[in-house]
C-alpha cells in the first residue's frame, strides 16, 4: 500500500530534470502537474527558466503533457503559450487522464514519466496507473485549501516510508 505512494526518484526542482538522462532510460514522454511543480500555484505564466526547459525537452525529442486538477482557465492559459498538450480537471489520482495524456503522446506507460510535488495526486496516480514517477520539492509552501489537507495526510505518509527506511532524502 505504502508502496504506491513511493516515487522512483526525488529532485528538488524540475530543473534537475536532465532529458539526456530520461532519454538513456528509455523515457520519451513527460506527464507533469502545473502548481507548485512548474511554476507557484499562484503565478499565471510560465517562467522563462520553464519556457527554456519545455524548448530543451523539445529539442530531446521528449514530449511534454500537462495534465492539472486545476481548472481549464488556469490550465489553459499556462499552457497554451508553451504549445504543450493540457488536461484540466483531472481529478488525479484517478488514472484517466493519465491514461489519455499517454494515448495522444503515442507512447507506452513504461516511456513516460510522471511529475509533480504531491503524493496523494501525482504520485500515487502516476504509479496505480504504471508510470515512472518523479517527486519535486513544491515551489510554495502555502497553498490551496484542498492541498493543505492532503499535504497533512501526506506528511504522515512520508514519515512511515522514512521510518521503514524506503526514502532517504530530507524535505
Ligand atoms: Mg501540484
Amino acid at each position: 500500500m505504502l508502496k504506491l505512494f513511493l516515487p522512483d526518484h526525488y529532485v528538488k526542482n524540475i530543473f534537475e530534470i536532465n532529458p539526456l538522462r530520461l532519454k538513456s532510460k528509455g523515457i520519451k514522454g513527460i506527464i507533469t502537474d502545473l502548481d507548485n511543480t512548474l511554476v507557484p500555484w499562484d503565478v499565471k505564466d510560465a517562467t522563462p527558466e520553464v519556457i527554456e526547459w519545455f524548448e530543451n525537452m523539445k529539442q530531446n525529442e521528449i514530449k511534454v503533457a500537462i495534465i492539472s486538477n486545476n481548472n481549464k482557465e488556469r490550465v489553459k492559459v499556462f499552457s497554451e503559450p508553451l504549445g504543450a498538450p493540457y488536461f484540466f480537471s483531472a481529478r488525479k489520482p484517478l488514472s484517466r487522464s493519465f491514461k489519455k495524456a499517454a494515448k495522444q503522446m503515442g507512447l507506452k506507460r513504461e516511456e513516460i514519466v510522471v511529475i509533480g510535488d504531491q503524493l496523494l495526486t501525482d504520485i500515487l496516480g502516476g504509479n496505480k496507473a504504471g508510470f515512472h514517477t518523479i517527486l519535486v520539492a513544491p515551489i510554495v509552501e502555502t497553498d490551496a485549501k484542498i492541498t493543505t489537507f492532503n499535504r497533512r495526510i501526506e506528511r504522515s505518509i512520508l514519515n512511515r516510508m522514512r521510518k521503514k527506511g524506503m526514502i532517504t532524502w530530507e524535505k
